[in-house]
């Protein structure tokens, strides 16, 4: 196939113009757009998929949040390792205290309520202790199969009422939302300043006019294998929930010198791959409760534990936020045989641990792939082949390729481990422990999976794109994921929080900016606005 040519950058021949741009209707492009709407500006917002939502509407639903401050910002700090500028994380800190009040200003003339709940956070770092989740209690009448049929597995989750809040305010409002419309290129003026974009879709490619600017809220690159290539490893982790997110982000920044931030971090588990392989996204273990060292403990049985190709444990598999960093493990590279040393990894229960729960949970966003549910008692998947069956601990060495008596040796030693409630090797939570000694046994092949990514491209506390040099390109913004602040350690319901947080700043300093094709004053609110960092 030829190569489409590539759309001129520096066109001054507009097919039409807008205010703002926002790319990308997740949550991010969503409040964005809301709140550039709000103060005045003619929005357009678009969106590459056929269907709304992106990532954020098979989300848990939960934005953290808090009511100090000083505290929110002590203790993002500390997660995130000094790889993230402080105004950024001031900046966010200070978003965190007003979500409450914001989120409440959405719902209600939509008639949705707003409950907090307290949570404290994952690490006992300073501030832990002090966050809670503001998050939609209730849309009524909200008919999710009905009014979102290319989401599955959604019915419990408050994202996807959280989502339909915000529908419901974009069309309120009528802002214009163009869906199946991809960013393809920016477009700037000779000296690098952003003044829209070219578009593609049916309709063909169209130069669109952003006379306060662009805000990137285009998700992360769950679904991005060339960057995952790249960046990552061990190459390609599956998305566990939409193939729309490639790092398109990244890419249109980078055309115009975006620099980039902690591309190796992401949120993640292990999890299956299905068999067949017209189901190309990854598969969570399931969700169990988190927990914060020293603080507290998980009462829950984890009923399966994971040995490497010889049949060793190697890993903790129920660290703290396990849904967070669980596929940290299975990174680790063999160097003699330069291969990945746990990856796949195998999971392994016995017939009580395949009796007790759905070992895994499927939640997607894809009009494209059939509803798929795990099933109650774990057997649909011993049909399908994700989970294999053994009589004997001979059998299932055999399915591992490994040897009988090492494998036998971990049973017995995690099984003594139980036994005494403590397990010197990993740390397993004591609570979480349970022997597996009764046959069948059954075993999945696991891998690291990736639920949303925590780098992209850099950006101030404005939210303004910065180039390698920390210098804002003008009139380019990014918001949620695509230039997600998580540097090293994430915070549960932090995603949600920023998408809001970040969308709301980049609106706010976006419209301050007088248009480039009628220059006046700035705004004294935002004079600031384009000063270098
Ligand atoms: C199962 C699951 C549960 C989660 N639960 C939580 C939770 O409870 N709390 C929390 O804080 N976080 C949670 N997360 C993470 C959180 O959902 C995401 O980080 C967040 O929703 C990202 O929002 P976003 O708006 O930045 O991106 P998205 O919601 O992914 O939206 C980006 C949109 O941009 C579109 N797009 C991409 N490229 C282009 C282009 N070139 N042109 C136009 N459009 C484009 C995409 O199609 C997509 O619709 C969860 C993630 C998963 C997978």
């Amino acid at each position: 196939m030829p190569t489409p040519p590539v759309p001129d950058r520096y066109t001054s021949r507009f097919d039409q113009t807008y205010d703002v741009i926002v790319v990308g209707f997740g949550f991010a492009g969503a409040v964005a757009a809301i709140e550039a709407h709000d103060a005045g500006a003619r929005v357009l917002l678009i969106e590459k998929m056929p269907d709304p939502g992106g990532i954020s509407i098979c989300a848990g639903g939960g934005l953290r949040y808090g009511t100090d401050k000083e505290a929110a910002y002590e203790y993002v700090k500390a997660t995130n390792a000094g790889k993230t500028p402080d105004d950024v994380i001031r900046a966010f800190a200070d978003g965190m205290v007003e979500l409450k009040d914001y989120l409440e200003s959405l719902a209600h003339p939509v008639g949705a309520t707003v409950e907090v709940i307290h949570r404290s956070a994952n690490y006992p770092f300073p501030g832990f202790d002090s966050l809670s989740f503001v998050q939609i209690e209730q849309v009524p009448g909200l008919d999710i199969d009905a009014e979102y049929p290319h989401v599955h597995g959604t019915r419990n989750s408050r994202g996807t009422h959280l989502f339909k809040v915000l529908h419901e305010n974009i069309k309120r409002r009528g802002i214009e939302v163009r869906l199946g419309t991809p960013a393809l290129r920016l477009i700037t003026d000779r000296n690098g300043e952003t003044r829209g974009l070219w578009t593609g879709g049916a309709a063909g490619a169209r130069a669109i006019a952003a006379r306060q600017g662009v805000i990137l809220a285009c998700g992360g690159f769950e679904a991005g294998t060339e960057l995952q290539e790249q960046y990552w490893q061990f190459g390609e982790v599956r998305s566990v929930a939409f193939r729309g997110n490639t790092g398109d982000a990244i890419k249109l920044g980078q055309d115009l010198g975006a620099n980039l931030w902690h591309l190796w971090h992401f949120h993640g588990s292990y999890g299956f791959h299905h068999t067949d392989p017209a189901f190309p996204l990854g598969i969570r273990v399931k969700r169990l409760p988190d927990w914060t060292p020293g603080v507290n403990e998980p009462k829950v049985p984890m009923t399966w534990i994971l040995v490497d190709k010889q049949g060793r444990r190697f890993m903790n598999e129920y660290e703290p936020y396990f849904q967070d960093t669980g596929h940290r493990a299975l990174e680790r590279m063999d160097t003699t045989t330069q291969t990945p040393a746990n990856r796949p990894a195998f999971l392994i229960v016995d017939e009580l641990g395949r009796q007790r729960y759905p070992l895994a949970s499927v939640v997607y966003n894809d009009r494209d792939l059939p509803p798929y549910t795990w099933s109650a008692d774990n057997l649909k998947e011993v049909e399908n082949g994700i989970l294999e069956v053994a009589q004997s601990v001979e059998e299932l060495a055999a399915i591992l390729g490994a040897e009988p008596a090492q494998l036998q040796a971990s049973l017995d030693r995690w099984n003594a481990a139980c036994e005494r409630g403590r397990d010197d090797d990993f740390g397993r939570p004591a609570g979480s422990m349970e022997p597996i000694r009764q046959a069948p046994f059954y075993v999945g092949k696991v891998w690291p999976v990736v639920s949303n990514t925590q780098g992209g491209i850099a950006h101030d506390a404005h939210q303004r794109v910065l180039n390698g040099y920390g210098e804002p390109i003008e009139r380019l913004y990014v918001a949620g994921e695509a230039g997600s602040l998580w540097g090293h350690l994430y915070l549960v319901g932090g995603n949600l929080a920023e998408c809001f947080i970040s969308g709301r700043i980049a609106s706010d300093r976006v419209t301050g900016l007088p248009s480039w094709d009628q220059p006046s004053e700035p705004d004294i609110k935002h004079s600031d606005a384009m000063t270098p960092a």
